[in-house]
């Protein structure tokens, strides 16, 4: 059975419910009893529909609901990076259909909203997560209500406005931009399609990691030993875990790989956690940063990200912003644009091999989250 499980007490919701927090105030995950499914051989499906056996929606009596809703997500490229970096691979979301690997976790909460009869949906987010909600919305007929700072990027609120969302402008921080969108949710009934709060989104964002998996494997390939992953929020992060977590459970993997988190130098409260070995985020003044889509000074999900990345045997870096505007321009100049936010894992990468030079022989991947159109 499919269900929402509270993080900190247990207590269980059905899927279909539009709680998005237990009555503890605790945040909710989301729990299956799925077999066990190789992402190597799986392959009914396309893009990351191969892995329906272990996707919610992936049942036979959704196919149809799956059909009209998706927009070709998954199955992006795994480029090798060729050059003077023979062992490192670049995961290319920003082919994607809105442009990023948050188009994975939309789909989701599309179907999930369109499912459980919803007509109206909201979602608070200035960039790239409301982009790919107000294009699933709208491919599955629902109104989709966007949250938005009064300080978010002209080129993605053009996309979101684009798709017909309805934008309210909020004043204050990312805090208040969520509370406003909590409360307008709780009052109409709206479903709450928060990439942060609605843990189904990282059951789309798992993919990702499954992918890579299977594409080296097709290539004959090692797996990678290193992944390094740009945090804000953590949904990317978060998939990884449940990704890797799942494999472990089912007798698929021994151990996690190696992950590297990335924060912007400039707002850093899971770096500055980690270094204390703080279990939650840091309170810290956020300052501007090129880096804008992993700029989260508060992320909701900061505690169970420090544990996930401490139990990943992972390790947290920080990168300041003219190394990640070098690593974009570099990155273009080989055919990749990326926008400024997704260079930050190039930049991160150069900085790990310049301080430790036997990182050229590990394995890596190096996701490229969203397209570089997407940047003002
Ligand atoms: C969403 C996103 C990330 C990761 O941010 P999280 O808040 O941790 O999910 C990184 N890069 C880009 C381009 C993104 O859109
Ligand atoms: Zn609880």
């Amino acid at each position: 059975m499919e269900r929402l499980v509270c993080h900190d007490c247990q207590k269980e919701y059905p899927l279909a419910s539009s709680h998005f927090r237990c009555t503890c105030g605790g945040l909710l995950d989301f729990q299956a009893d799925w077999p066990p499914v190789d992402p190597i051989a799986a392959g009914d499906g396309e893009g990351l529909w191969r892995f329906r056996a272990a996707l919610p929606f992936g049942g036979a009596e959704d196919r149809a609901l799956v059909a009209s809703v998706s927009l070709g997500e998954g199955g992006t490229p795994l480029l090798p990076a060729g050059g003077a970096e023979p062992q490192l691979w670049l995961k290319a979301d920003y082919y994607m259909p809105t442009l990023s690997f948050k188009d994975r976790g939309a789909v989701m909460l599309a179907l999930a909203a369109k499912k459980f009869a919803f007509r109206e949906i909201a979602i608070d987010s200035s960039g790239n997560a409301a982009c790919a909600l107000a294009a699933y919305a709208a491919r599955a007929g629902l109104t989709c209500h966007v949250f938005v700072p009064a300080s978010a990027s002209a080129a993605k609120l053009r996309q979101i406005r684009a798709h017909g969302a309805v934008l309210h402008a909020i004043s204050g921080n990312r805090s208040d931009v969520a509370a406003a969108a909590m409360a307008a949710v709780t009052e109409n009934n709206w479903y709450y399609a928060s990439h942060v709060y609605n843990p189904l989104f990282y059951q789309g964002t798992k993919t990702y990691f499954w992918e890579i998996l299977a594409q080296c494997a097709q290539r004959g390939v090692q797996p990678p030993q290193v992944y390094i992953l740009p945090v804000g929020n953590g949904t990317l992060l978060l998939g990884a875990y449940q990704a890797f977590h799942e494999l472990i459970h089912w007798g698929l993997l021994e151990r996690f790989p190696h992950v590297v988190a990335v924060q912007a130098a400039a707002c850093a409260p899971l770096y500055a956690a980690w270094r204390q070995g703080a279990s939650v985020p840091l309170q810290i003044t956020a300052e501007e940063t090129v880096a804008e889509g992993i700029a989260i000074a508060a992320p909701p999900r900061g505690r169970q990200i420090l544990a996930a990345l401490r139990e990943m045997n992972g390790e947290m870096v920080v990168v300041e912003d003219d190394a990640i505007l070098a690593a974009r321009a570099d990155l273009a100049a080989h055919g990749i644009y990326v926008e400024k936010t997704s260079a930050a894992n190039y930049a991160a990468y150069r900085q790990l091999l310049a301080c430790r030079p036997e990182f050229a022989k590990s394995r890596v991947v190096l996701p490229l989250c969203g397209a570089g159109i997407k940047s003002d």
